[in-house]
């Protein structure tokens, strides 16, 4: 198979990264902690938490999960999440009868505006290749594990379209607001590897 559909940075960015961050280290413009939590905020907080908005207000506003599921990309850019490797989205909807993951099989396409920077199991070999042969035992390895009667299906990102999975709305969420809403929506459940926090989570 060809990898043409995904993004492939130049063979020497890596390094070129590395050499960057060692020189403004030495200089002592940049400490490597710092560098560090920056990375931390992207990779956890800051990116999908814009992801954890778009799940909130589709547990929240039928008409906008509607739009959500035939028009992705355009549903995500009216809360204003858009741009670089986010062109062409789809969203993928988790319910008692399908449990959807996401992975990306040749690289780590991944969609940056809504979940942020990838994990670093997202782009490892491990995962890449055993989510398409054996995803309910991925999933166990999670301990995302989903019954026997639900079908899963995995969705291979590419340079042209991103997935975002859509999970179930917890029980014991009635009458929540989307802000609280949001608070239960984990990277996790966004890439279908774990679940939202349950409300007693939440709490605890
Ligand atoms: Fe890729």
């Amino acid at each position: 198979m060809s990898d043409e559909h995904h993004t492939k940075p130049p063979a020497d960015i890596a390094l070129r990264v590395r050499a960057l961050e060692s020189l403004l280290a030495e200089r002592g413009i940049l400490e490597t902690a710092a560098l560090d939590e920056l990375v931390d905020t992207y990779e956890h907080r800051i990116g999908p938490r814009n992801g954890a908005k778009v799940v909130a207000r589709a547990w929240t506003d039928a008409q906008f999960k509607e739009r959500l599921l035939t028009h992705s990309t355009e549903a995500i850019a009216e809360l204003g999440f858009a741009g670089v490797q986010g062109e062409d989205m789809m969203v993928v909807e988790n319910t008692l009868d399908v449990h959807n993951i996401v992975c990306c099989t040749l690289c780590s396409c991944y969609p940056w505006p809504t979940l942020g920077l990838p994990p670093v199991w997202y782009k490892a070999a491990p995962y890449r290749s055993r989510v398409v042969i054996d995803p309910r035992g991925v999933l166990a390895e999670f301990n995302a594990s989903v019954p026997d009667t639900t079908e899963v299906r995995v969705w291979d990102s590419t340079a042209e379209l991103r997935y975002i999975v859509l999970p179930m709305r917890p029980d014991g969420t009635e009458g929540w607001s989307e802000e609280q809403l949001a608070e239960l929506v984990t990277r996790d459940s966004m890439i279908g590897t774990g679940f939202p926090r349950s409300p007693a989570e939440l709490g605890g």
